[in-house]
């Protein structure tokens, strides 16, 4: 038998091949040129060697595999792009013969004359699930880590490896669309129940089951290579199709606005792929799947969804030369909405928590948010009830300080109040380490101000997360100007022990998030002072791709919170800091009416008892002289929310605030969900060009004020042509940038 470097090949006496993938030096195993060489290799292998009767294919590691390495498509982009300049034609041709690489292969193991069985283990998904459904026989281990998914919609592509045909002739046509169109994760017992698993056996017991079902004659023919095969339900042309169809283009067109050609893919692959023989179907998806592998979508998507993502959680932007912090215990200060969410995500990590606030009552409250949210996920079969009281016995709530003495980290989250900020800041420094960091969570109020009541401003950071705090995957690091490396590097050390992505900002008022979202939600005041249907506002956000309109995540965050805000930048920065048009809006919603938000269940949306749904508030037409829907542009909405956001997104570039461009990116779609079909604020310039992005805001300047000129800085890259990522290229001079 021949050596491989990513598995081992071992046949047992009866023949059958048992191929464990285990790739050295990986946490997980991934698909890359040299993985797929190997299976090649195997499977000509076992075809030439009469002794293999069967081939059972399984994961050395805890999960099966993730699928491919995204990165693989992100250096093919650079090449095709290559390509291209000096051959366009050639360049497609070579991208549909790349993205066909999986599919043939796949085919060749279905087609090879002798039967496979995937064995899974553990997560099986993208790449690997579509090579499990090419096996004639799939066995699914007993176990909660058995994750199912072909997720590919998530980053802007779709399932082209054989998934759009393999699944839609293994269960009905509407299970397959939703499985494939949302990403969905299946256990193993629903895969099992879709069809798509043939049986799920013990953890212990996957690989005889796997075995068994070779010697018990499992034939090395794919259902649909046999003849008189019938697709489930029984194809496109059916009566239940012609009441499928429709509404499935109807409810894809509700979810994605049609924003996502990948998701649009999926259901032409599908509807065109069952009605015809399978290799030409097979041939359908590939060319879609190169279609759409050239879309701006998919670049930007992968780029930010994936690579960006996975950098920044490696910790892309952490000092060098700094040893890895392993947390013995974290102290929170402030054990309200935001302590309690941060003490709870610290002790889920693992780590012991000292969760304290002005008394024990309040520090036990602080510590029941945690309890609630244990026992839900008990009962919902998320969580053992061993895990969840090994997680609570982390979290030691008390109102004394002195039990900060040997924390490596405390992050503060008391009242926003530069005051008990100090006095808080003064009893913690009293007690911490030396060589201890301080983190505040503040929203609003800058670190380098606040570093100031500290005797060690270079330990003093800001860590600011996001409420709901345990579901909120983004944390925005905040550096003052005194802010050293060690700070840096526990705050990242951090963040990614608690599983988040971080991005390194540096010190301004409302940091990167905050600030964009502000846009965004003044933007909206704008349309409804100047008359628009407060309907088409939440509708326009929607259909540009943004997951909560402006109004409702005004009254998520607060229409009080943005009172105190605006009076906030008046006092510090003048009056001309703020629209005096929008101040008396807010004024008129908090002071006048007591619209407080969701909180006080009246703000722009009225909040019935459930299980009747918020809805706009009427009260809102009589505030503003409103215009008809037709004479409103809702094209014109959707470029105003977006572009308000992605020129703060540039302003903070200019001014040194945010300096990578991945951080901008990943930071606006995991901050606040900004359409993630663009792949973020700066994608979202770079993909229509600065050019074109200089001469929407000059038209859109025109029309509805000075906010939206374009900033010296994109006039400039307009003008010598450049990108974001080009000009602000994260991987150095050196590097090309993607
Ligand atoms: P909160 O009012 O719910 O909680 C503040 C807690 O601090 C209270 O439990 C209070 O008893 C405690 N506290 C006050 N003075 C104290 C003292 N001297 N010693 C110990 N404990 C003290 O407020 P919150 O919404 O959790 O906000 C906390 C911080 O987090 C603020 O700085 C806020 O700007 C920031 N933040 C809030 C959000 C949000 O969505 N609410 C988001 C990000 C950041």
């Amino acid at each position: 038998m021949s050596t491989y470097t990513n598995f081992k090949v071992e046949t047992d006496a009866d023949g059958i091949a048992l191929v464990t993938w285990d790739m050295p030096d990986k946490s997980m195993n991934v698909f890359t040129v040299e993985v797929m060489d190997e299976i090649e290799a195997i499977i000509d292998q076992v075809v030439a060697d009469s002794a293999v009767k069967g081939v059972v294919f399984t994961s050395g590691k805890s999960t099966f595999s993730g699928g491919a390495d995204l990165t693989m498509l992100k250096g093919m982009f650079s090449m095709i792009e290559e390509e291209r300049v000096k051959d366009p034609a050639n360049a497609t041709k070579k991208l549909f013969d790349a993205a066909g690489r999986m599919t043939w292969l796949w085919r060749k193991l279905e087609t090879c004359g002798k039967p496979w069985v995937s064995a899974i283990n553990g997560t099986c998904m993208g790449g690997a699930l579509e090579l499990s459904l090419a096996c004639h026989g799939r066995v699914a281990a007993n176990s909660n880590a058995v994750k199912i998914a072909l997720p590919e919609v998530k980053v802007g592509i779709f399932p082209g490896a054989g998934g759009t045909q393999r699944v839609s002739r293994l269960t009905d046509a509407q299970s397959a669309l939703q499985m494939m169109t949302t990403g969905q994760t299946l256990t193993a017992s629903r895969a099992k129940a879709m069809g798509l698993v043939h049986q799920v056996a013990e953890p212990g017991e996957l690989i005889n089951a796997a075995k068994q079902m070779i010697k018990d004659g499992l034939k090395p023919v794919a259902p649909w290579d046999e003849k008189g095969f019938k697709v489930p339900g029984g194809g496109i042309w059916t009566p239940a199709a012609a009441q499928l169809w429709p509404a499935a283009t109807a409810i894809l067109r509700r979810e994605t606005q049609g924003n996502y050609p990948g998701a649009l893919a999926i259901l032409k692959c599908v509807y065109e792929g069952l009605q015809v023989p399978f290799d030409t179907a097979l041939r359908i998806e590939q060319r879609y799947f190169t279609e759409v592998l050239q879309t701006t979508e998919a670049f930007s998507m992968i780029r930010s969804l994936f690579v960006s993502m996975q950098e920044l959680g490696k910790g892309a932007r952490r000092p060098a030369g700094i040893p890895k912090t392993e947390f013995k215990k974290v102290g929170v200060v402030g054990a309200g909405f935001m302590g309690a969410g941060i003490a709870y995500v610290t002790a889920k990590a693992g780590i012991p928590v000292v969760l304290i606030d002005r008394d024990q009552e309040a520090a036990d409250k602080g510590k029941a948010h945690s309890e609630g949210l244990v026992k839900a996920a008990v009962s919902k079969g998320r969580m053992t009830k061993e895990d969840a009281e090994a997680l609570l016995a982390l979290i030691t709530p008390t109102p004394d300080y002195n039990q900060l003495a040997d924390a490596d980290l405390v992050v503060e989250a008391v009242f926003e109040d530069r005051n008990v900020k100090k006095a808080v800041t003064e009893a913690v420094e009293a007690v911490l380490p030396e060589g201890s960091i301080f983190a505040s969570n503040t929203s609003t109020l800058p670190i380098t101000g606040l570093a100031e009541n500290s005797k060690r401003p270079e330990q003093f950071i800001g860590v600011h997360f996001f409420s709901p705090v345990d579901k909120m995957m983004l944390t925005e690091v905040i550096l003052g100007e005194m802010t050293g490396d060690k700070a840096i590097a526990v705050a990242l050390d951090y963040v990614a022990a608690i599983k988040k992505t971080p991005i390194v900002v540096n010190d301004t008022r409302g940091f990167y998030v905050n600030r964009c979202v502000f846009r965004y939600i003044n933007e909206a005041y704008d349309m409804l002072i100047e008359g628009v249907p407060a309907t088409m506002i939440e509708n326009a956000a929607k259909m540009a791709g943004m997951p909560v309109g402006p109004l409702s995540l005004n009254d998520e965050v607060a229409v009080d919170l943005s009172y105190k805000i605006m009076k906030a930048s008046i006092a510090d920065l003048g009056p001309a800091s703020v629209k005096p048009e929008h101040m008396a809006l807010v004024e008129k919603m908090v002071d006048v009416l007591g619209r407080l938000g969701r909180k006080s269940k009246a703000g722009f949306y009225e909040y019935p008892d459930k299980p009747a749904k918020k809805f706009l508030w009427p009260g809102l037409k009589e505030l503003y002289p409103q215009k008809a829907a037709s004479d409103v542009d809702v094209n014109v909405l959707k470029q105003r929310l977006l572009a308000t956001i992605a020129l703060e997104a540039a302003r903070t570039m200019e001014e040194d605030i945010v300096t990578d461009p991945r951080e901008a990116d990943v930071g606006s779609i995991l901050g606040f969900g900004f359409a993630p079909y663009t792949g973020g604020t700066l994608s979202y310039i770079d993909g229509m060009g600065v050019k074109n992005f200089v001469a929407l805001c000059e038209k859109l300047a025109a029309e509805y004020g000075d906010h939206f000129k374009p900033t010296p800085l994109l006039l400039d890259m307009a003008e010598k042509g450049e990108t974001f990522y080009g000009r602000f290229n994260p991987y150095g001079d050196e590097a090309k940038a993607a």
